[in-house]
């Protein structure tokens, strides 16, 4: 009886690191364990990781989490993943051996080709279909680029010998030693070949990108029992029970469940994902629209858009500047004034995102007096962390002619209670600081928990979610409105520098 087992284990495939965290019934965490693995950077922009090291660290710490607070595997109900998403596996069907290593979401080797499309014109139907813009970030173009590449590789996939799939089909693969190609519909709505009205893979997209439909794994919803873990992977046979690529995962995670619910992730970026409901909202303002979740029947979408230097600005300020040693110090010191006293800093270091989209934007400071000093350049680089989540923000409610709620958020740089007091101020909202800071892992937890009947239903799983901490927007409105506008007139000023 799945009901009556204390533990849920979460895998949470990361970029740079693979974790298990198992957690109980109040959603607290038992036993965490983490493990990094190896970047590779054969060329300039191209990132790749080893596909059988995703796996031993992924499996390597399955075992430990469970090891090390002396766990039985009979305890376990079921197991989560969440993933990073759009990052790309082929393999052999017949060894289960990986034909390329894994081209991650962040390698640009295929923007030319991503340029070549957008030129013959391609880009409504991609959007009209996917919600996606083309972009080298998505699969599909990675997948023909392996087909392209490696020797074989197209021969083979005609024949029907390869499979293709995102990092948790390629976990599903391992965790039941083959018997299983599968992925759930938040990490197909990412591979730019996924119809995410009609929720079926696209054979015109197919034929575009030259990809044999015999690659793709079945697309199921994030929350049923998919198939269990092969006996000797762990002692026992366990149910896998719920998927989401990690954004999805930290919606559900922080219980955004009604529509014009958003939560930011605040780390190195910003990652912004808004609840649209049972509406896939085509944006106006080249934010992406993408599945949330699906639950059963039930299939709910969302907006996102990401603020390219976010916490980042902070870094730069402490290893560029040399600033302070240490990213917390920022909070004292943007709070030993009362004001910004009017300086502005637009963080445009690697150009604009949305809503701007400006390559050529360049970072400038503006407003500096002789009475500037340090304290200025830290508040004005936490200002505009949250000037930029307000302006993506504003934009997913003009897109989707919802008001926002409340905004819950996650990521290392929350800890900034000044950064979070002005992100209510700017956005007159609510903002909310969750107790379990493990957004992505639980949203995974809360996805298999569901279907195993671990958590009988949304309801008591809404009870687990509770604010650490909130923050209520008290500033005076004429005060808002002033600073908005000079950190338009900012931004403006720095479009458009690189020439
Ligand atoms: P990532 O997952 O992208 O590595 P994290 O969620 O670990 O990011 O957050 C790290 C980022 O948050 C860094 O860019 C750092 O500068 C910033 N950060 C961490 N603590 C603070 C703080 N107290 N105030 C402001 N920024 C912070």
């Amino acid at each position: 009886m799945t009901q009556n087992k204390p533990y849920l284990m979460a895998l949470d495939q990361g970029t740079t690191s693979s974790r298990a965290i198992i957690f109980d019934k109040k959603g607290q965490i038992v036993s965490l364990a983490q493990k990094e693995f190896k970047q590779y950077f054969p060329q300039q922009g191209w990132v790749e990781h080893d596909p059988e090291e995703i796996w031993t660290s992924q499996s390597s710490v399955m075992i430990e989490s469970i090891v090390n607070k002396g766990i039985g595997v009979d305890e376990i109900a079921g197991i989560g993943i969440t993933n990073q998403r759009e990052t790309t596996i082929v393999w052999n069907r017949k060894t289960g051996k990986a034909i390329y290593n894994a081209i991650v979401w962040q390698d640009r080797r295929t923007a030319s080709y991503c340029n070549q499309l957008k030129e013959e014109g391609h880009a409504e139907a991609v959007v009209s279909k996917t919600g996606l813009i083309i972009d080298a970030y998505f699969s599909a173009t990675k997948i023909r680029w392996i087909l392209d590449h490696v020797e074989g590789a197209r021969q083979q996939a005609e024949a029907g010998e390869l499979a293709f799939g995102t990092v948790d089909s390629w976990l599903v693969w391992k965790l039941t030693k083959g018997a299983h190609h599968l992925t759930d519909i938040t990490n197909a709505s990412r591979t730019m070949l996924f119809n995410i009205h009609s929720q079926e893979w696209d054979q015109e997209l197919l034929n575009l990108f030259g990809i044999p439909k015999s690659m793709l794994p079945e697309v199921k919803s994030c929350s049923e029992i998919y198939c269990e873990t092969a006996g000797d992977v762990l002692k026992n046979k366990i149910p896998i029970a719920g998927i989401a690529g990690d954004q999805q995962a930290a919606l559900f995670g922080q219980l955004c469940t009604e529509p014009g619910m958003a939560k930011t992730t605040y780390g190195t970026g910003c990652f912004l994902v808004m609840n649209t409901g049972k509406d896939a909202v085509r944006s106006k303002n080249q934010l992406l629209t993408t599945v949330a979740w699906k639950i059963g029947n039930e299939i709910n979408y969302a907006l996102e858009g990401s603020v390219f230097i976010g916490g980042a600005a902070i870094q730069w300020l402490r290893d560029g500047l040399e600033l302070f040693d240490q990213a917390k110090e920022s909070e004292a010191l943007a709070m030993s004034l009362n004001d910004n006293d009017g300086v502005y800093f637009v963080p445009a270091l690697a150009g604009l995102g949305a809503p701007h989209w400006d390559q050529n934007a360049r970072g400038a400071i503006f407003g500096i007096t002789r009475g500037t000093t340090k304290a200025h350049f830290t508040r004005a680089a936490l200002e505009s962390i949250a000037y930029q989540v307000y302006d993506v923000i504003k934009a997913m409610e003009k897109d989707s002619g919802k008001q926002t709620k409340e905004l819950r958020v996650d990521g290392g740089a929350t800890a900034n209670n000044f950064l979070m007091q002005f992100q209510a101020d700017l956005l007159e909202c609510e903002i909310k600081r969750p107790k379990i800071i493990e957004t992505t892992a639980i949203g995974a937890a809360f996805l298999a928990g569901l279907a195993l009947g671990f958590w009988e239903s949304q309801e008591e799983i809404q009870k687990l979610w509770k604010a650490d901490q909130s923050f209520q927007p008290t500033m005076p409105e004429d005060k808002r409105k002033k600073l908005l506008h000079f950190w338009q007139k900012a931004v403006e000023r720095t479009k458009n520098w690189e020439e």
